[in-house]
Parts: C-alpha cells; sequence; structure tokens
C-alpha cells in the first residue's frame, strides 16, 4: 500500500488541474491515475471549442501554456439555426472562441502537471475504493493485470462521464444519477473539405431540430485550413431508434463535396444540472465525473479546468490540516455551485424544454423570436441570465403552449432552491429532493412523448 497525500483519478483536463493546483499550492506526494498510455492522455472525442478567457485563466494562474501552439482556429462567429433553417441568430464572437488541438492540449495540461513533480501511474484503470479512519483505499489494475493499492487522505474522482464512483458505488445515491434524457451519445468527424461553403468558414454553427437528433444539435466547428469539426447528438434515451452516425451521414456530410475524414468516433456528453453534492468524506468528484457541464450544449472543458484548479487549493489547504469530511469539504460544493451550479441550474430547463419542442414549435419560437437561443446561450453571467429568462418569463405566460406558458414558474422555482442551497451536508437530502422535483415536473408536464 503506497501513501500519497492525494490521489486523483482521471489525467484528463480535470484531474491535470486539480493535480497542478495541488502541487503549486504546496503538496509533494500526488499520484495522477489515468487508464491510457501516457502518450494517448488527452486525445479525446470532442467539439474542441474553448472560450479565450479560459486560456487566458489557464495563463492568470500560472501556467505555462502558449496559446499559438494549441489552437487550430478563432471562430469569428456563432450561428443558431433554426429547424427550417429559415433562422440563423448570429453572434460575432470574434476573439472569444476558438477550437484546440484537444490531444496537443492535452499532453500539455499532462507534461507541465508532472513537471511540478506528480507521479503519474498510466495504463492504470480504478476499480474501487475504501473510506475507513479518515483515509481512503483505493484499488487499481495497473500494466492491464497487476493489482495496485494506493491510500490518501483524499481521493478526487475526475475520471469521465462514466464515473465509478457517482454511480455503482455506494458514496452518492440516486440524485447524482446520468439519466438517459441526461447524457447525448455524439457522432463527430474531423474533416478536410476542399471548397468549403463560405458560411462555414471561420463559424461555429449549431443546429437544433426534434426530428433529427430529438431535441439533440448538430454542430459544425471550422478548425482552420479547411478542416472541420462536425458531429450531431441524439439523448441517450433515443440511441435504440435514431443513430448520430447516421444523421451525420444523411442530414451533414451530404451538403459537402468529397469531405475527407481525417478522425472519426462517438462519445457521451453529460447534460443535466448540477449534481446536489460533489463531496463526500476524504472524496470529491470533478469535471464530468462530478457532471460540472453547460446542460444546454455539454460544453465541459472551462468547468473541468475550474473545478479542478478549485480542488487542488482546496485540497492543498485542507489536507495538512488532517480535514477532509464531507463537511470539511463542503466549501468545493459552495463554490461550485456559486460559479456554475446557480446558471446551470436554470440552463437545464431550456435543455428539456428543447428536447420536448417539436419543430414547428421551435422554428414559431425562433421566427417570433419569443425563444432567443443565441442571447440564451451567450448568457454568461448567472445575473444576465436571470434577467433575460425573466422578461422572457413575462411574454411566455401568455403563450397558450404549456411548454412556454409553465416555464416562468419553474424558473423561478429553480432560482428560489438554489439561492437556499444548503449551508451543510444535514440539509442536503431534503434539498436534494425539492431540487430534483423541480426537472421531473416540468419534464413531466411538458414531455413531447406524452
Ligand atoms: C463528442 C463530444 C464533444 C464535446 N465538445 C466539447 C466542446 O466543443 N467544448 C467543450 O467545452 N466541451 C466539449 N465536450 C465535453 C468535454 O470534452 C468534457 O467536458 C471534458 O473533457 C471533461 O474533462 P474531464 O477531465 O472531466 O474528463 P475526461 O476528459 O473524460 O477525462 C477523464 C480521464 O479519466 C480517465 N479514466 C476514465 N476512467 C478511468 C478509470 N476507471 N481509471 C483510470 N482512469 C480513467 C480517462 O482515460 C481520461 O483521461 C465534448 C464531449 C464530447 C464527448
Amino acid at each position: 500500500m503506497e501513501k500519497f497525500d492525494l490521489i486523483i483519478i482521471g489525467a484528463g483536463t480535470a484531474g491535470c488541474l486539480a493535480a497542478y493546483s495541488a502541487a503549486k499550492n504546496g503538496l509533494n506526494k500526488i499520484a495522477l491515475i489515468d487508464r491510457k498510455r501516457k502518450e494517448q492522455i488527452g486525445k479525446k472525442i470532442c467539439g474542441d471549442g474553448i472560450g479565450t478567457k479560459h486560456l487566458t485563466f489557464l495563463q492568470e494562474i500560472g501556467f505555462p501554456i502558449n496559446e499559438s501552439n494549441i489552437i487550430t482556429n478563432s471562430i469569428k462567429t456563432a450561428h443558431i439555426i433554426s429547424p427550417d433553417y429559415e433562422k440563423n441568430y448570429t453572434l460575432p464572437v470574434e476573439g472569444q472562441l476558438t477550437i484546440i488541438n484537444r490531444h496537443k492540449f492535452g499532453q500539455i495540461l499532462l507534461n507541465e502537471t508532472l513537471n511540478e513533480g506528480v507521479k503519474l501511474f498510466d495504463k492504470t484503470s480504478f476499480r474501487e475504493v475504501e473510506v475507513k479512519n479518515n483515509v481512503a483505499k483505493a484499488k487499481f489494475l495497473e500494466k492491464g493485470n497487476e493489482i495496485l493499492n494506493l491510500e490518501a487522505p483524499l481521493l478526487v474522482d475526475a475520471s469521465g462521464i462514466n464515473s465509478k464512483i457517482r454511480e455503482g458505488s455506494s458514496f452518492f445515491d440516486e440524485s447524482a444519477e446520468l439519466k438517459d434524457d441526461e447524457q447525448y451519445y455524439c457522432y463527430r468527424e474531423i474533416n478536410h473539405i476542399e471548397n468549403p461553403p463560405e458560411h462555414y468558414v471561420d463559424s461555429a454553427i449549431f443546429e437544433f431540430s426534434y426530428n433529427l437528433t430529438k431535441g439533440g444539435y448538430k454542430w459544425f466547428f471550422s478548425r482552420g485550413n479547411n478542416e472541420f469539426n462536425i458531429g450531431a447528438g441524439v439523448p441517450k434515451a433515443w440511441i435504440d431508434e435514431v443513430s448520430p452516425k447516421l444523421v451525420y451521414q444523411n442530414d451533414m456530410s451530404s451538403r459537402f463535396d468529397q469531405p475527407k475524414v481525417m478522425d472519426a468516433g462517438g462519445g457521451f456528453v453529460p447534460t443535466r444540472h448540477p449534481i446536489p453534492s460533489h463531496v463526500k468524506d476524504n472524496i470529491v468528484l470533478i469535471g464530468d465525473a462530478g457532471l460540472i457541464v453547460n446542460p444546454l450544449h455539454g460544453g465541459g472543458l472551462s468547468p473541468s479546468l475550474a473545478s479542478g484548479y478549485m480542488i487542488g487549493k482546496i485540497a492543498a489547504n485542507l489536507i495538512p490540516n488532517e480535514a477532509l469530511s464531507e463537511n470539511d469539504l463542503w466549501i468545493f460544493n459552495k463554490k461550485i455551485h456559486e460559479r456554475y451550479g446557480l446558471r446551470y441550474s436554470i440552463l437545464d430547463l431550456y435543455r428539456i424544454l428543447l428536447q420536448n419542442i417539436s419543430d414547428n414549435e421551435l422554428n414559431h419560437a425562433l421566427k417570433e423570436e419569443y425563444l432567443p437561443l443565441g442571447s440564451i446561450f451567450y448568457a454568461r453571467e448567472y445575473d444576465i441570465l436571470m434577467k433575460l429568462s425573466r422578461k422572457l418569463g413575462e411574454v411566455w405566460k401568455d403563450i397558450p403552449n404549456e411548454r412556454f406558458s409553465a416555464l416562468p414558474k419553474f424558473i423561478e422555482n429553480v432560482h428560489d432552491v438554489t439561492n437556499r442551497y444548503p449551508e451543510s451536508p444535514e440539509e442536503l437530502s431534503d434539498w436534494a429532493t425539492e431540487y430534483n422535483d423541480i426537472y421531473s415536473k416540468y419534464q413531466s408536464l411538458i414531455s413531447i412523448r406524452n
């Protein structure tokens, strides 16, 4: 049993930042575990889109990253397109949104983290963890067959969407479960397109459609040099009936003249409201493992970096004091809730709306501008989103369509409940029931499958 100050499962964006900031803030013995081979870490099927301010954030915290090494293209305009293609919200985003080389980004994050003295166990898979006497004792499978036992006062799970600790263990209850309509299965390709239509160049395009993607989305991101990251996501609840790969082939790649495939594959994206708590005694969930993502589109690079950075600092502070109970770690919940929870909780109601609105209804709402998706997407601060939602709520309450007329009440409910986030674990259970109920009720009220 090798002893560490901190064990981190997963060397993705969240895990690397957690290890990096813990090391920078004074922890010496940090184990970073990943099931992949070192050289493959960071390689992930992704849209590769990230706000420039998150790269600036890395520089501000002293992370040695040179943007020119990772950015493949700067996006000039973002577009949100209605199902009938009649409405195109165009948002000028020059200087705000970039497409990166995901693998290179991941390798830089990893290598700079290892330069801080963090010990990497690659080709090592997490199996199980037991918490006893304020110590997390974890079991891994190394290089395919050898059992590796590690222990530390804190274990951070950054293992992505399929976290074995969030689900399938006794640490977290059903309030942290990811349901089938709260995750999208995505198929995406990177293509070289010799003569791309002008409006795809330097653009990030999102298209929504119930008919094609059941409220999921299609995206076209321009990577520069006539390369495009193109994909479609469909709620997991629908994948027996709707294949995102077929949507891709029939509706998306067919728009281009002889696209040359450079890379292809699939992956799951979580898209739900934040889980009520990310901490237990001696255990924390971050990044996709903690489902800290924008529920409208599953964008999770920025919250994975930020949640990693936050827990690294908190860990460096608490571990020397041997204060790692659920109560001690509650500060992480509070910070995540403040930074992401409030806004993402509101956005999840819009995600439920998009998954339950027919193409005709959505065309009408976008054309008549009572669902300004562009403004909702880019309301980056909680206060701005709330102000916008309340203004829209005044219009929706008179619309003879329950999907809209009921929404203001649910937005106010979420606003009320999230502004009463528990101060301690004792209050969590009742709060979580009240919080999750709001989404179940809105979902069952407006379900298009009824
Ligand atoms: C198709 C697709 C498109 C996306 N597009 C975008 C986008 O354009 N912009 C954006 O911001 N976000 C996007 N996302 C989401 C983004 O990729 C994730 O939110 C982000 O990668 C989360 O980082 P993470 O470190 O939490 O998890 P991950 O990046 O998933 O890293 C988890 C790490 O844990 C390791 N691991 C897993 N299980 C184990 C185990 N049992 N033992 C040991 N190691 C393990 C994995 O090998 C991996 O290295 C997209 C996701 C998908 C699937």
